[in-house]
């Protein structure tokens, strides 16, 4: 059964060390998972420095039988230099993972940044012949970037099975960067399964502006926050799996305990989210309504509603997940940086916010540039 993923990418870690995973507890919480009748587990060539593809070995595959388990992993566009590095890459995978074949195999983190890289060394002729040699059950991609990209992508390769997306109630309603509402309805439309990725956004759903946890917990006040989140995406239709990063046991009991009696939202709760969607609006950094008035009046080609937006989301995390640099550096390499800002001022007047655009960017650039 596979409706409710383990992602193995924030692991719980002995010291600072990102790759120094306790791995007796995630024994502890692969057991209870399994316990709990699920079986899909989630890992990346780069998450914990690589430690996660071991974690997948030593605490899954060494002590449950193969045909048990579903594995998924990525190929690293990120990584890619040649093609040969491919091959290389996937070896390597399988070896960390101490398997002969993955359940699942994604390309990973389509983005216009990275699109070319993967046409260039056709990455998903790659994953189409290791299915057809049985080496991979089913191909998919995990998507970063706009839905007209996510259609083209689904476009040029109606063969694939499955497709990773960035979806939580607030970028559904409210995040014009990560479209997540517009990439689902993308997926749909081409009749392809669904795999959510960052179900509670890097866990900023977790702690709430108080208004917003009052709205929730007057409602119920037995469910907690996570529980909104994650039953807001098992709540969509075609979503075969619903990925969470655990760090730790209790967060896996936890989210057992919401998956077990698992009810779609009714409507009244529909409501309700959307009211906690504009509390949090209310509470964001920059209050950047994203029109894009500005944006084809720098010279400098910054896409400045992008970077607003990014930046709200960062300040309003309990910390920085590497994901916000990525999508920065994204941005910044499709446009300009926020560094690139000459203070010409030409945005200034162009503002429905009034706000003062160079000023901002220059906070953008601390929190975010050069990070990655
Ligand atoms: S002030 Fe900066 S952001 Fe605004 S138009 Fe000029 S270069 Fe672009
Ligand atoms: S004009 Fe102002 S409100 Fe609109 S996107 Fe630009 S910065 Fe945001």
């Amino acid at each position: 059964m596979m409706d409710f993923g383990f992602g193995l990418m924030r692991l719980p870690i002995k010291s600072e060390d990102y790759a120094d995973i306790d791995y007796e507890q995630v024994n502890d919480m692969v057991d209870k998972y399994i316990e709990a009748g699920y079986n899909y587990f989630d890992t990346g060539y780069g998450y914990h420095e690589g430690k996660s593809e071991i974690a997948i070995r030593e605490c899954v595959i060494k002590r449950y039988p193969r045909e048990d388990v579903l594995i998924a992993d990525k190929l690293p566009l990120y990584e890619l230099t040649k093609e040969s590095d491919i091959e290389a890459i996937f070896n390597e995978q399988l070896e960390r993972c101490g398997v002969d074949y993955f359940d699942y195999y994604l390309v990973h983190n389509t983005t216009d940044v990275f699109k070319p890289v993967c046409d260039y060394l056709d990455c998903f002729g790659f994953v189409r012949d290791k299915k057809e040699k049985g080496l991979v059950k089913k191909i998919g991609f995990s998507h970063h970037d706009s839905a007209e990209l996510l259609d083209e992508i689904l476009t040029e390769n109606p063969d694939v099975d499955f497709v990773q997306l960035q979806i939580n109630y607030l970028d559904w309603y409210n995040n014009e960067s990560i479209q997540a509402k517009e990439c689902y309805e993308v997926a749909r439309k081409h009749d392809v399964d669904v795999i959510i990725m960052e179900a509670v956004k890097g866990g900023n759903l977790v702690n709430l502006p108080e208004e917003a946890e009052k709205k929730f917990k007057d409602y119920n006040p037995d469910a907690s926050n996570v529980s909104w989140a994650i039953r807001f995406c098992l709540s969509l239709d075609g979503v075969i799996c619903t990925l969470s990063g655990m760090s730790a046991l209790e967060q896996m009991e936890e989210n057992l305990e919401i998956v077990k009696d698992f009810k779609p939202l009714n409507d009244e709760e529909k409501t309700i989210i959307d009211e906690v969607v504009e509390i949090i609006n209310q509470s964001i950094a920059i209050p950047c309504t994203y029109c894009n008035y500005c944006v084809e009046h720098c010279p400098n080609d910054i896409p400045i509603s992008k970077f607003f937006e990014l930046y709200n989301d960062a300040k309003s995390a309990i910390e920085i997940q590497p994901l916000y640099y990525i999508y920065y550096n994204n941005y910044a390499e499709r446009g300009a940086p926020a560094s690139d800002c000459s203070f010409c001022g030409d945005c200034v007047d162009q503002c429905t916010q009034h706000l003062d655009i160079p000023e901002l960017l220059e906070d953008v650039v601390d929190l975010l540039e050069g990070k990655f």
